[in-house]
């Protein structure tokens, strides 16, 4: 990978250009953090990918001046560093003032291909907005973030994204003393819900409006000479969502804290906490052992992100087009009904290409959830499930499967039904299987394998961090030498418990 030469000489310490918009907004909207040093940082992994988005080499964040702006706070020539104000319904309460309490957005910047990311540390220490937490991070859940953010994409899932790794003998107090960590994540937004949450219900209506301005020319520019651009933006993100949910539940990932403030306006999947791959399919799994009542369980996240939605369109709707007030409602209301048949025919969508089906029939939709229902029923493991699929169609290949289960009659009458759906398909079988195989992973982020590269990583070790990353940027490719990745979890990691506490 190349450094590319710097854009402009006054650019030249961070060999980018920045745009920082957002730091342009008026004061009400963020503050400029105070440097917080952290002890003996090192630089323990870097993205290729979005080193090459960027246009930097991944050797650019182990020295100054990068390693100082994402560790020390040092000056970085032409960062604008910032920390937002929002607020957000937790758990479905609404709390008035949250904000970036760990998070501090260096800046927006411009690449040499036209992409503009804005670039955000997690974990770089205290802000206005900390409520009295320390602002740290600690490594446990910066490895998880760092490793699955880039995960995701590789698998196609809209998401912030991970540039760099940082560690620190920092200690950090949690339920234990754990070291610190430092993440610098990358989007083309950071904007949340949460947001504009802030400004309604605090009563800024003013501020609100420069808010939607600003979302509008950043987020959404080809809608700003929409005939009513607020209400076409709440269709975006609300279309948007649909496709992100729909791909989280076609993968069987489960984000955890499903707050408003933890969803984006630009549709990615942010903020990652206790979030987790399925392994056995279950579709009431709760993958946060804080959220006790199960709100965000896997199979509560399409309706948590149509409330969520709602929340959003309740700051938004007075600022629609429409005549009357009444008007502004029915509009988004009807708006906001296009969620519950978007999400099922994205899902629907992705769950024919899993099923190796490439047209649209009627019955489709219950061959799927009969199969779910088996899925479950048998605990079958989801991701293998569906990478081994094409390989039932061997006789022994079967005979070992239903050896494994408890129904074996059940699931040959669903593998017949099956089997007469996809005669009624005249692809080839072989082109089949490659078409399953680009949608279907072999490799996906388990607890137990974020695990063991967290426990190297805290002692210093970031090589299973780094092995983990070059695997899952190829998820759909058989690696043989990896197979053990494509395990099942192991006995011990039904014990592993994720909290919000990170
Ligand atoms: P999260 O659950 O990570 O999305 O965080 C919810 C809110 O709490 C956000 O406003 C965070 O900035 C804030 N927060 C979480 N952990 C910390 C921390 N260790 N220090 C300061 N603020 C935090
Ligand atoms: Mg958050």
């Amino acid at each position: 990978m190349s450094v590319r030469e710097p854009v402009q000489s006054a650019h030249a310490d961070s060999g980018l250009e920045w745009i920082n918009r957002f730091a342009r907004l008026p004061e009400a909207f963020h503050e400029t953090p105070a440097a917080a040093p952290f002890p003996d940082a090192a630089c323990l992994a870097t993205s290729p990918a979005m080193c090459a988005r960027l246009g930097l080499g991944g050797e650019t964040f182990e020295r100054d001046p990068w390693l100082g702006a994402c560790t020390r706070g040092s000056e970085l020539n032409g960062a604008a560093p910032r920390a937002s104000v929002y607020a957000g319904h937790q758990f479905g309460v609404f709390v008035p003032q949250l904000g970036d309490g760990r998070a501090k957005l260096l800046g927006e910047v411009r690449t040499g291909q036209g992409e503009t990311w804005e670039l955000q540390l997690k974990g770089a220490g205290p802000t206005r907005f900390s409520r009295g937490a320390d602002g740290r991070a600690v490594m446990r859940s910066s490895v998880r973030e760092y490793l699955v953010s880039e995960a995701m994409a590789a698998l196609g899932v809209p998401t912030t994204r991970a540039v760099a790794l940082f560690g620190s003998s920092l200690p950090v107090y949690r339920e234990r003393v754990e070291p610190a960590a430092i993440v610098l994540r990358a989007a083309p937004s950071f904007l949340r819900f949460g947001h504009f949450e802030y400004f309604h219900y605090n009563g800024y209506s003013a501020r609100l409006q420069e808010l939607i301005d600003y979302a509008l020319a950043h987020d959404y520019p080809e809608l700003v000479d929409a005939e009513d651009p607020v209400a076409a933006m709440l269709e975006a993100v609300i279309g948007r969502t649909a496709e992100m949910i729909a791909d989280w539940q076609a993968v069987g990932f489960c984000h955890g804290v499903m707050n408003t403030d933890n969803m984006s306006l630009a549709g990615l999947t942010i903020d990652y906490g206790p979030f987790a791959f399925m392994d056995a399919f279950d579709p009431g799994y709760i993958c946060n052992h804080t959220d006790q009542g199960g709100r965000y369980a896997f199979d509560q996240q399409p309706q948590i992100a149509q409330w969520n939605l709602i929340r959003l369109a309740e700051t938004l709707v007075i600022h629609f087009g429409d005549a009357t007030r009444e008007a502004a409602i029915e509009r988004a209301k009807a708006l906001l009904q296009d969620f519950q048949p978007q999400y099922q025919a994205a899902w629907l969508g992705r769950m024919r290409a899993k099923l190796g089906l490439q047209e649209e029939q009627e019955g489709d939709a219950a061959l799927i959830q009969d199969l779910l229902a088996r899925m479950a029923a048998e605990g079958v493991d989801y991701t293998r499930f569906f990478r081994q699929l094409p390989d039932l169609e061997q006789a022994e290949t079967r005979a070992q499967l239903e050896s494994e289960l408890e129904d074996g009659a059940a699931w040959q009458a669903w593998w017949s039904r099956y089997q007469a759906r996809l005669a009624q398909e005249d692809r080839a079988v072989e082109a089949r299987r490659t078409a399953m195989n680009a949608v279907n992973p072999k490799y996906i982020l388990r607890n137990h394998l974020a695990q063991a590269a967290i426990e190297r990583a805290e002692a210093g070790d970031p090589s299973e961090v780094l092995r983990l990353q070059r695997i899952l940027a190829r998820p759909f490719d058989e690696q043989p030498e990896f197979e053990a990745y494509a395990d099942l979890p192991p006995a011990w990691a039904s014990g592993i418990q994720l909290s919000c506490s990170s």
